[in-house]
């Protein structure tokens, strides 16, 4: 068997059994994650855990989601295929990618040049090309863009970032961590009426959000 197919087969059986199994039942979700090829984010000396049940390194002291944490913020952000999404922390480009598949456009910020150059390359390659690639401070959110349907933060911050709030739509959902450096609670927050409504999707942690509305560097 080739490489391609064992890493294929490696994929199927991340979405039936950390996955699926899990209780994740989103056809179009599950479908994209089966496709993208998740150990092409993942540098080569990790590509051994590339379909673990496991956060991996990327580089810079950042981590690629665990495969779970993907699907269970994606599905928290209700997709239909129409949105507008922002993305906060593009760190490997791997979420970027399923949101790709799954909405309209991506506007994804990450404050590390080499980071968000990378994921650019790898996304162009895969021919994943509604993506627009911003670098900075994303706790600013990305005001000439705005405004978002959706908003996804894979970095964690003390509060909701106000300017995220304000660049979401009527009706828009977004999903961040909220907590200390070490802990946080996955938050969804939905706007209606101009008013923020949250809940909570359980217990995670997330490396931190820095910038002006996140942790001090
Ligand atoms: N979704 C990513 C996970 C990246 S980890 C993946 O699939 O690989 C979170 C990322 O947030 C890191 O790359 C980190 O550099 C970035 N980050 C932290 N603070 C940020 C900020 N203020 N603006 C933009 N990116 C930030």
């Amino acid at each position: 068997m080739g490489l391609v197919n064992r890493d294929l087969v490696l994929r199927r059986r991340m979405v039936e059994e950390q996955i699926r199994r899990r209780g994740i039942h989103d056809e179009r979700l599950l479908s994209v994650m089966e496709e993208i090829p998740r150990h092409l984010f993942i540098p080569e000396e990790h590509h051994h855990d590339a379909y673990a049940d496991a956060p991996v390194p990327i580089g810079e002291g950042q981590t690629i989601s665990q495969p779970y944490i993907v699907a269970e913020m994606t599905k928290a952000l209700r997709l239909s295929g129409t949105e507008k999404a922002l993305e906060i922390g593009t760190g490997s480009g791997y979420q970027t990618a399923i949101l790709a598949r799954l909405c309209r456009e991506v506007v994804t910020v990450e404050r590390l040049p080499s980071l968000l150059d990378g994921a650019r390359r790898l996304l162009e390659e895969l021919l994943i090309d509604n993506v627009i690639y911003v670098a900075g401070d994303g706790s600013l959110g990305s005001p000439e863009h705005a405004p978002f349907d959706r908003i996804l933060s894979a970095a964690a911050s003390p509060r909701i970032p106000t300017p995220w709030l304000s660049q979401l739509e009527e009706g828009g959902i977004l999903v961040l961590p909220v907590g200390t450096r070490s802990e946080q609670e996955l938050t969804r927050v939905t706007k209606k009426e101009g008013k923020p409504f949250t809940d909570f999707l359980g217990g995670c942690r997330f490396v931190p959000l820095l910038g002006e509305h996140g942790f001090r560097e």
